[in-house]
């Protein structure tokens, strides 16, 4: 047996990700790293059930229908369900470049820009990308070293970029976006009826006993119900605003982040390349499309290389790792030839794992934008993301 460079140990991808996100259960679990308000949602749901459950479904069920406590019971599980699945899930991180990705895509963008006179500021870095016969600009992360898809944004809580980016969710404790949109769609709308529902019984059962016992009486009775009435009556204002908020979003195709920006309206009045100009597609697309799988693949191993001598039959498990032996040994620019560079991470990833996007999504020749055309000069048909 020889002493040969082997495996140190074999670990779990997520637990070299870099970013800002927790992992939990062996990285089946992802989340954004401040977590209070989550406890807090956790802790307001399941407490004014509980007190539902406890103060006004046992008189519901006997006076007016077994169904009610039923029903809230089904209700509270989908809740949880489609909070739990938004908050734990992947939201659609892209994975930044390799060390010789991030090299090429320095090369292109140098390449392209050619010598800019020291003390001058750099153009730009933009690609456009055609969609639906519209112009869409893509542009560059520092960060994550790539250029981002289009709708992807840089969340800076968790320090990632998401694909189809919406917004970032204290309540839920996670992004929100292309792989966990339609649960956080579905969270608010079955907790904005959940909160109705508790409301609204909350009131019939004060009314019947305040009938037969006085309303005094009713609430010594049951000191849940006062409780429950105020959480409820505030939460729903809030709720079942962001509820229909979101119902205009899926219904136009569009996504907070998008909104906020003005990104299709607004002086240049560009029309939003993704929607289908039909409701009912659009929500069929963001509701009913297909679920991505996450590029991340966060369970996978990876081994570290260790230099000590281990004897050779202790290596018969080892799995090379491309990402520990990449950045080892970065490529020397001069050496790099565009045959042996590598497409730039995104188009890589989506090709590898995703089905096409679409037909009528096309790549234009690199052509850098100059400065003054994104500026309020440029033309009517542009986004930049
Ligand atoms: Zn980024
Ligand atoms: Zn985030």
């Amino acid at each position: 047996m020889s002493a040969v460079m082997v495996a140190k140990k074999v670990t779990r991808k997520w637990e070299k990700l870099p970013g800002k996100n927790t992992f939990c259960c062996d990285g089946r679990v992802m989340m954004a790293r401040q977590k209070g308000v989550f406890y807090l949602t956790l802790f307001l749901i399941i407490g004014t059930c509980c007190l539902f459950f406890a103060f006004e479904c046992p008189y519901l069920a006997v006076h007016l229908s077994p169904a009610i406590p039923v029903f809230a019971i089904v209700l509270f599980f989908f809740v949880m369900a489609m909070l739990l699945r938004t908050s734990f899930s992947d939201p659609g991180v892209l994975p930044r470049a390799q060390p010789d990705e991030a090299m090429y895509i320095e090369m292109e963008i140098e390449a392209a820009n050619g010598n800019v006179p020291s003390g001058q500021r750099p153009p730009p870095r933009i690609r456009n990308v055609q969609i639906n016969n519209q112009i869409v600009k893509l542009k560059y992360c520092y960060t994550c070293k790539i250029f981002r898809p289009p709708r992807a944004s840089h969340c800076g809580i968790c320090d990632n970029c998401v694909e189809r980016f919406d917004h970032h969710c204290p309540w839920v404790g996670n992004c929100v976006g292309k792989r966990n949109y339609r649960y956080f769609y579905l969270f608010t709308l079955s907790l904005s009826l959940l909160t109705i529902y508790i409301f609204t019984f909350d009131i019939v059962h004060v009314v019947l006993r305040s009938v037969s016992d006085g309303f005094v009486q009713t609430l010594k009775e049951t000191p849940g119900t006062v409780l429950e009435v105020l959480v409820c009556f505030f939460t729903l204002w809030s709720v079942v605003g962001l509820t229909g908020f979101h119902t205009y979003l899926v219904l136009l195709n569009q996504t907070t982040n998008e909104d906020i920006k003005g990104s299709w309206s607004g002086k240049n009045r560009v029309q939003n390349p993704y929607s289908h100009r039909n409701i009912v597609k659009n929500c069929c697309e963001v509701l009913c499309g297909p679920v991505y799988p996450s590029v991340l693949d966060r369970r996978g191993l990876m081994a570290e290389l260790s230099s000590s001598p281990v004897m050779i039959s202790d290596a018969k498990n080892y799995i090379p790792d491309l990402q520990t032996t990449k950045t080892t040994a970065p490529l020397i620019p001069n050496e790099q030839t565009p045959e042996e560079a590598k497409p730039p991470l995104q188009y890589r990833t989506e090709e590898a794992t995703e089905p096409k996007q679409s037909p009528t999504v096309q790549e234009l020749p690199a052509v850098d934008i100059p400065p003054a055309s994104l500026t309020d000069t440029a033309p009517a048909k542009e986004q930049v993301f």
